[in-house]
């Protein structure tokens, strides 16, 4: 018998790869989604997956359907990649961010607890929780300082998932992932807003582009090694918490640098604080200048995971480089842009 996968927030980045992943694995993948008059579904069609998931209508603040679908499919796994994922957004919606990232979670955990406590849960937890912890390196015991809405949202449902576990014996994962990228990266996130912004630059379908904080120091992945380590998480013979991370850091700048250098431009930095600019070194073009306005009211300056524990517990390994990432989402926008 193939074992049943249910995703929530199959049309996200995560979702399509983590769809992905388990349909290689022979899994009967449930995609849960909710209604939208656009079209939400391109990135399950840009893997080419989307016509072997079957759907359900779901929105993680409807309990309802989260009992009937939990019921209908009966699911082995289920993975809730659901989510207000953007930090920024958090700040002007705290409330709604928090109903979805919390309430959303423990409707799901009851369902699970009521229905068949058998049902495996993973949770998408964030390095966002540690804030600025100040650690070198964060792992599974480092002080939790979440610094926005999103990230508090998320330490509560880290922490609902560690009690279902320890309080009524639910196979709860929690995996705290630093930020994994792809070309499948929503717009509003940095990297892709770059790489976008860039290829439109290129086709002159934009001048220039304008960034907040290039001093930030994210633990940049790729979201295929990312999900699989989703998978691994879920096979292991106990439930745990697991961080996902590489390693190593690099700034909103350097991101920048790399991916001017792919579309064949010479990236220059140039000026201090609210004045910096990057410019074209060959033909002296603006690349990229700040705006005050998209500076967050707290910033996580740092975030370097530790991921020991995932690498030896479950033989999780990346095969993705930094500089492989940049090159592969510039690539595609660029393509995308012509
Ligand atoms: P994403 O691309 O923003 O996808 C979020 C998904 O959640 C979308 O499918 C969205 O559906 C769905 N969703 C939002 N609100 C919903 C609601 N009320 N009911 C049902 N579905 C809803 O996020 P991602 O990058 O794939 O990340 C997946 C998860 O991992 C998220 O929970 C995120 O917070 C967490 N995470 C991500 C990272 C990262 O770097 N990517 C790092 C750590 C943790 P629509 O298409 O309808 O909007
Ligand atoms: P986050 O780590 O989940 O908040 O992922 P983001 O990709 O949204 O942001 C990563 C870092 O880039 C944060 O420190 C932002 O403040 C910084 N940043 C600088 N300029 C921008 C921008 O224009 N958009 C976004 N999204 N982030 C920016």
């Amino acid at each position: 018998m193939p074992k049943t996968a249910l995703i929530t927030g199959i049309t996200g980045q995560d979702g399509a790869y983590l769809a992905r992943h388990l349909l290689n694995q022979g899994y009967v993948v449930w995609g849960a989604a909710r209604r939208s008059s656009q079209d939400s579904m391109w990135r399950l069609r840009e893997l080419k997956v989307f016509e072997d998931i079957r759907f359900i209508d779901f929105d993680l603040m409807e309990m309802s359907n989260i009992i009937m679908g939990i019921k209908s499919i009966e699911p082995d796994e289920v993975y809730n990649l659901a989510a207000q994922s953007f930090v920024a957004t958090s700040f002007q919606q705290p409330i709604y961010t928090s109903h979805v990232n919390t309430i959303g979670v423990i409707h799901i955990l009851e369902a699970i607890r009521t229905i068949n406590p058998r049902i495996k849960f993973y949770q998408a937890s964030t390095s966002e929780m540690f804030g600025n912890n100040g650690d070198t390196f964060q792992n599974e015991l480092s002080v939790f300082q979440p610094a926005s809405p999103y990230a508090v949202s998320k330490l509560y449902s880290h922490w609902m998932s560690v009690n279902y576990r320890t309080a009524h014996g639910i196979f709860a994962c929690s995996g705290i992932l630093f930020n994994h990228e792809s070309p499948l990266r929503g717009l509003e996130f940095v990297t892709r807003k770059i790489t976008r912004s860039f290829a439109q630059m290129k086709t002159n379908k934009a001048a220039y582009l304008e960034l907040g904080n290039l001093d930030a120091r994210r633990d940049w992945g790729h979201a295929e090694d990312y999900t699989k380590g989703m998978y691994l998480m879920m096979q292991h013979p106990h439930s745990d918490d697991y961080v996902l991370s590489t390693g190593n850091d690099h700034s909103v700048r350097e991101f920048v640098t790399n991916a001017a250098a792919v579309c064949g431009w010479m990236p220059k930095w140039m000026g201090d604080n609210m004045d910096e600019v990057c410019i074209d070194e060959i033909t002296g073009r603006e690349l990229v200048k700040i705006n005050p306005e998209l500076f967050r009211p707290v910033d996580v300056e740092f975030l370097r995971g530790d991921a020991t524990k995932a690498r030896n517990v479950l033989a999780w390994e990346t095969q993705w480089s930094f500089e492989g990432l940049v090159v592969e989402m510039m690539e595609a926008d660029l393509r995308r842009a012509y």
